[in-house]
């Protein structure tokens, strides 16, 4: 193996694998340095995202959420099932089937590209040096004349709340129960809060979710956060706003959760604890003395709009600089850094970047809020369409939610688009590709959408925007 490279990418996750795929797709060479552990002891790359984030949460919400319409909704259709019932053995077999497939996927992919993988630590010296640590503990220097951190991030702790990795876990915990607990709680209504609670309340465990804030969803628009709330209570997940936790401690009958809301102290008893309360940065013995490279006080590597460090030729991307913890945020600067490296136009529009949140009703949105619009002293009109009246969403027994379209009242630009209903994120793409290309409501009126479709309802809501809908009463 050369010692030397054009590109050196520490963190194989979904910011850092895209980045060493496309600089070699520029004909750099490129070493990828990866230390995910499972917990079988093996190594993988593909980061949080495919190991213990994105792929294995949606494996158990597409599982649980099949279990709970086979027994809420497949009668409706007259279809008969009896004896429902739960195999959490095979549902998590499946689940770690997907993942394995995925992350052996990313070896394969860099293989093929050309990509050295080096399994192991990578840590950056100054002169875009990186010391490699293998697996066997075997130390070497490796040269670049790029270097792209992609270390991610990890579920952040809760003081007064010790994991003990089976009764109080992190989000990667919750994903690997091997039985339904009884009682659960969660701490935290943000993203992880709601997609795991929602896999094991709708697989029968009584879910308590405790939030500090006393707003559900703040970084939603209003309207959507609403209705959300309105489902999550349907499904039976008690959100309690308002009430922080402070401690967490175990007791003979279970785990006891001390939390403070408007009324005082209060305390619960639960079987298992998930702690969702956001995630910090990941940077442990990233970076040596001198190497330039800042961190910021909250502890993301500090960078401009094109990723660059303080320091020439050392470059940052995904959950270890600031913006959205998404994977297609981090995935995005991979890729667009590996281009600048090569001389190439290399961009992202933070403006637009989609949020989902995989629940049922799946919810998602991009750009601005109608309040976030309005805050910034645009004047709006909205347009809103309900699912019940889309023909798709009912034959598919799924007419609940809406979708809601922001446009400047002047200008008729689209401000931002809020979906709450069937495959909310797959609708978002459509809001995203026109908000790129800085599209108006009425070029969204003006585009024909198939029909049958779900997507009638982004068409609906842009016409109900300039009280033109088709499909429903204009007011
Ligand atoms: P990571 O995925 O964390 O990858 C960083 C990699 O770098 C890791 O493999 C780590 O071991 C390695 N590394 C770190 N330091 C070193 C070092 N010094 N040397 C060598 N290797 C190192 N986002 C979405 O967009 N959609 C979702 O549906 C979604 N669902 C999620 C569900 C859960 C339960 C969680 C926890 C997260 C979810 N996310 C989701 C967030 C998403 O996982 C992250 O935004 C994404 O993984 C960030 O990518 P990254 O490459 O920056 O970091
Ligand atoms: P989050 O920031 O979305 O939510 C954390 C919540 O915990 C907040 O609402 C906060 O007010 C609350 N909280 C904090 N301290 C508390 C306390 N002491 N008591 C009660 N509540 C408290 O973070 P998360 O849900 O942990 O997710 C982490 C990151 O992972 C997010 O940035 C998200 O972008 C990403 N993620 C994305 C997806 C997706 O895209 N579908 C899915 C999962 C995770």
């Amino acid at each position: 193996m050369s010692d030397s490279f054009d590109v050196i990418v520490i963190g194989g996750g979904p910011a850092g694998y895209p980045a060493a795929l496309r600089a070699a797709q520029n004909k750099l060479s490129v070493a990828c340095i990866d230390e995910w552990k499972n917990r079988d002891g093996t190594n993988a790359f593909g980061g949080t995202c495919l190991n213990a984030g994105c792929i294995p949460s949606k494996a158990l919400l597409e599982s649980s959420e099949l279990y709970h319409r086979a027994q809420h909704e497949f009668a409706a259709h007259g279809v008969k099932v009896q004896g429902v019932g739960i195999d959490i053995g095979q549902m998590q077999k499946r689940k770690a089937t997907i993942v394995k497939g995925m992350t052996q996927g990313i070896l394969g992919l860099l293989k093929a590209a050309g990509v050295t993988p080096l399994t192991g630590h990578g840590k950056l010296l100054p002169g875009r040096k990186v010391e490699f640590t293998g697996t066997d503990g075997s130390k070497k220097t490796l040269q670049a004349k790029n270097v792209v951190i992609a270390s991610g991030s990890e579920p952040m702790p809760l003081r007064g709340v010790e994991f003990d990795g089976k009764a109080v876990v992190d989000s990667w915990g919750a994903l690997e129960f091997e039985a339904v607990p009884k009682r659960l709680c969660v701490i935290g209504a943000g993203v992880i809060g709601l997609e795991l609670g929602s896999v094991w309340r709708r697989l029968g465990a009584e879910t308590v979710v405790l939030e500090a804030l006393e707003q559900f969803l703040p970084m939603a628009d209003g309207a959507l956060a609403k209705e959300a709330m309105r489902h999550f209570k349907k499904l039976g997940l008690d959100i309690k706003l308002g009430a922080k936790v402070s401690e967490a401690k175990a007791g003979k009958d279970g785990i006891q959760v001390s939390y403070a809301d408007a009324s005082g102290t209060q305390s619960l008893t639960v079987d298992r604890l998930i702690v969702a309360i956001g995630r910090r940065p990941f940077t442990k013995d990233l970076l040596a003395e001198g190497t330039g490279v800042v961190l910021d006080a909250k502890g993301f590597v500090e960078v401009d709009d094109h990723c660059k460090t303080g320091t020439d030729g050392v470059w940052a991307v995904g959950d270890c600089v600031r913006g959205p913890m998404l994977a297609h945020k981090g995935k995005e600067e991979g890729v667009a850094v590996a281009d600048l490296i090569a001389g190439q136009y290399g961009h992202v529009n933070y403006k637009v970047i989609p949020s989902v949140i995989y629940t049922a009703p799946e919810i998602a949105w991009v750009g601005q809020t109608e309040e976030q619009a309005k805050a910034a002293g645009r004047t709006v009109k909205t347009g809103s369409f309900p699912f019940a009246a889309s023909g798709r969403a009912k034959a598919m027994e799924a007419g609940a939610g809406f979708c809601k379209i922001v446009s400047d009242a002047g200008s008729d630009e689209i401000l931002g688009i809020h979906i709450i209903g069937p495959m909310a994120g797959e609708l978002i793409a459509e809001a995203v590709l026109a908000m790129e290309y800085s599209a108006s409501s009425e070029d969204l009126q003006r585009t024909i959408h198939a029909h049958p479709t779900l997507s009638e309802a982004v068409h609906e809501a842009a016409l109900a925007a300039d009280k033109r809908a088709i499909d429903i009463p204009n007011r």
